[in-house]
């Protein structure tokens, strides 16, 4: 965007007009002021400005305006009162966003330019968070909010084990392979390097060294990422032994995408399958392919396309 400031002016604020004499006293919304021959007045028609203050005020960064003494400063920038309380505000720092703002996959929160690049991102959940002096240890870190739904019992993270594959087995027919050892990392992204943590973030990886299959999944996982992760490794660890070779990494990563789904939906965790649904990335176009496939073929067709398709 080349200069907004610019644009705004010349399309929302810049209407002169001339006055007949005749009305009663317009009153700049600045100065209080007479406006005299010339005045401007907003689109929406509500507010008026004189010719001095046009000139000599700093203008709202987002609609243009004139400010006076109650502009706010966001980031060096001046927001009148209007703007500064209505744009949408960064999840971060709370500001309001001046202009173009990102997303973390899966999560709805939007975040300003500034806290996206230079704050650490939380190595679950993705979101930036903290801040760039504080005692944080960039990668390693994890944000507050994953930290206090955070399973960190490793009895229970075997208990929701021993669960979702039983539902696996049971309700999709789904046979794992035998006895696959379960392993948490502190910080799956620097121990598994080939775990494509950084692109995708997924939480866990299956990993087969011979004859001894392994789930790898990162500690301290929030309840509903838990249940999906290991959702989504178990459907690896069958597809290790049950799907074609090489297959694309759609069909791949999709068919757990909507293994993990099924585990969503059957424990409760609606909001963590409907992020899981509205993903932009492979993950998220692989899932909607599988349901694609359930809605004209059934579970039985996606389990079939699962097995045979490249
Ligand atoms: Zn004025
Ligand atoms: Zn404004
Ligand atoms: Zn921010
Ligand atoms: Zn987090
Ligand atoms: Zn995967």
């Amino acid at each position: 965007m080349g200069n907004p400031f610019l644009f705004l002016i010349v399309v929302f604020l810049l209407w002169p007009h001339a006055g007949t004499g005749a009305e009663e006293v317009l009153r700049c919304d600045l100065c209080s002021k007479p406006v005299g021959e010339r005045y401007w007045q907003s689109e929406s028609g509500d507010r008026v400005f004189c010719e001095e203050c046009v000139r000599t005020r700093p203008k709202c960064f987002a609609c243009g305006v004139p400010v006076g003494e109650d502009g706010m400063k966001v980031y060096g920038q001046t927001l009148c009162r209007e703007c500064f309380l209505s744009r949408p505000r960064c999840a971060d720092c709370g500001l309001p966003i001046l202009e173009r703002y990102y997303q973390v996959e899966g999560l709805d929160e939007k975040y300003c330019d500034r806290c996206y690049r230079n704050h650490p991102h939380c190595r679950i959940c993705g979101r930036p968070f903290g801040d760039e002096k504080g005692s944080l240890k960039g990668s390693a870190e994890v944000c507050p909010k994953c930290r206090a739904e955070a399973v960190t019992d490793p009895l229970e993270v075997r208990r929701v084990f021993t669960e979702v594959r039983r539902f696996i087995e049971a309700d999709l027919a789904l046979k794992t392979p035998e006895g696959i050892a379960l392993e948490l990392q502190e910080d799956l992204g620097a121990t598994t390097a080939a775990a494509p943590l950084q692109t995708y973030r997924e939480l866990g990886a299956f990993v087969r060294t011979g004859n001894k299959p392994r789930i790898v999944i990162q500690e301290g996982l929030p309840r509903p990422l838990l249940y999906e992760t290991l959702a989504h490794e178990l459907a690896h660890a069958w597809q290790s032994e049950r799907a074609v070779r090489n297959q694309r990494l759609l069909v791949k990563e999709g068919f757990a995408q909507w293994v993990a789904g099924k585990v969503l939906a059957k424990y409760g965790h609606e909001a963590a399958l409907r992020s899981l649904r509205s993903r932009s990335d492979l993950y998220g176009q692989g899932f909607r392919l599988m349901e694609g496939i359930e809605r004209r073929r059934g579970t039985k067709g996606v389990v079939e396309y699962a097995v045979k398709s490249h």
